[in-house]
């Protein structure tokens, strides 16, 4: 084989395997290389040859529990039974235990070679490969062993160095991993690289995060949010452990209009004034918002709106319509057309007979009114009737602010009509276009609760800690 040949064998392709592709970005990302296709021949030696000290370093300590323990420790979630934490290293001399481990991460020799093509990308492979080197992600019944008859993964150097390379692109606990996917290869070459700046000293040092992970999902979240560009694809939260006490994968997912909704959060200035409204309207006694948050963006957006939509009615309780309420409100319909997909005519009727709603309110000027109106959320025949009775007042009496009828038939039809699947979902997003209106109008009726001036004392430790801009 020429040098040049040999060069070729060198370059990392990105397969369809979730796992590969992290690592494949972390190779990179260790060689201070954007993309997988863009790392050299020699960039590759050299992250692979730090991948390879590392273990080392981490197999000389011998002991998971000890100070340093934590790389060796978390590999065993990676590399079960392998030469860096075999438990025979217990009673071996340094330089064994160097020089097993090297001859476990060398290429293998050309003549030893399969002839068959790598399953994850159709170039030669170099051997076949169990679970000491890949997590195979099957399940119980399957661990600590390939099937009998069968030799693993046929897999070619550089897809089999991807996995070597993938610890340094997940979240280590410890225990089982996490690790984030998505096929936006802007957010892969980013949120990789992030993660492997921090892990490459960490596990150099073998030393644990010193911060801790509130929630597997809460660090999509804070990627998402970290994440400059639009998102062009979903994002999968792959939680593994190719441990011999037992072999896992979980896979979440959350599709792009949603994750591309909690990134700009982040990143647009009225959004951003949102966001600790939101984290409020999803923290529990138990448990802080931005756990909450998470959990609900990777099962369905409706529980976001939902827990938008009773905070929101909580205010309106207390007849206070403040900034926050009024930002959160904003939010929620960002929400409902963004990511729901609601028409966006019946959004605008919607909001239009809310805008009437809350001008009759502000002219009656009294939280009591504002009260029973909120109260009509939990009977629609209530809100119905409290509409109906509303509209024939206004036209009989006009109200200053209020131009016509209350409400048309067509977002009356909107709102109760059997036929509107959705209709319980309108009369949420009518309360919501009431807030948003009645902060315009400065809402401030002398018969309003005292609240708690500084909303900011009520929230959740965490997720202050969360806003400052902690990690996960
Ligand atoms: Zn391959």
């Amino acid at each position: 084989m020429s040098e040049d040949d040999q060069d070729e064998g060198l370059l990392v392709a990105l397969s369809a395997h979730p796992l590969q592709r992290v690592g494949a970005y972390a190779l990179a990302a260790l060689a201070r290389t954007t993309t997988p296709e863009g790392l050299s021949a020699e960039g590759f030696r050299d992250a692979v040859g730090t991948i390879t000290e590392h273990a080392i370093t981490a197999a000389l300590v011998r002991d998971t529990k000890s100070e340093r323990g934590f790389w060796l420790k978390a590999s065993l979630s990676f590399f079960p039974n392998s030469k860096m934490n075999h438990h025979t290293n217990a009673r071996r001399e340094d330089e064994e235990i160097r020089a097993a481990v090297r001859l476990w991460r060398r290429e293998p020799e050309y003549g030893a070679r399969p002839g068959v093509a790598c399953v994850l990308c159709g170039r030669a492979a170099v051997g076949f490969f169990g679970k000491v080197d890949v997590p195979l992600a099957e399940s119980d019944l399957y661990r600590n062993n390939t099937p009998r008859g069968h030799l693993g993964m046929a897999l070619c150097w550089p897809c089999l160095c991807s996995f070597y390379a993938l610890p340094y692109g997940c979240r280590l606990t410890g225990g089982p991993s996490i690790a984030l996917h998505s096929w936006d290869e802007r957010f892969m070459a980013r949120t990789v690289s992030r993660r492997v700046e921090r892990n490459r000293q960490l596990i150099a040092l073998g030393l644990p995060d010193s911060r801790a992970i509130r929630a597997k999902e809460v660090v999509a979240l804070q990627a998402l949010r970290d994440h400059e560009d639009r998102l062009t694809a979903g994002v999968e939260l792959l939680v593994f452990s190719n441990n011999n006490r037992g072999q896992t994968l979980e896979i979440q997912s959350m599709d792009q209009p949603l994750a591309e909704w909690l990134r700009r959060s982040a990143r647009q200035p009225s959004r951003r004034r949102g966001f600790p409204a939101l984290l409020r309207a999803h923290s529990t006694p138990d448990r802080p918002g931005v756990v909450n948050l998470a959990r609900n963006a990777f099962r369905s957006p409706e529980l976001i709106a939902g827990a938008c939509a009773r905070y929101l009615a909580k205010r309106l309780d207390q007849g206070v319509v403040g900034a926050d309420a009024a930002d959160l409100a904003e939010l929620s319909f960002s929400l409902v057309t963004e990511v729901m997909r609601m028409n966006q005519n019946e959004v605008d009727e919607i909001r239009s007979a809310g805008a009437q709603v809350a001008a009759w309110l502000a002219a009656e000027n009294s939280a009591g009114k504002l009260r029973e109106f909120n109260a009509t959320l939990k009977e629609q025949k209530r809100m119905r009737h409290w509409l109906m009775r509303r509209n024939i007042d206004t036209l009989l009496a006009p109200v200053p602010g209020v131009d016509g009828p209350l409400i048309t038939d067509d977002q009356f039809r909107l709102l109760f009509d059997p036929e509107v699947e959705q209709a319980w979902f309108h009369r949420q997003l009518l309360v919501v276009s009431v807030v948003r209106r009645l902060h315009e109008l400065g809402f401030t009726p002398a018969d309003r609760a005292q609240v708690a001036a500084d909303l900011a004392a009520e929230d959740n430790d965490e997720d202050v800690a969360f806003m400052k801009g902690e990690e996960s």
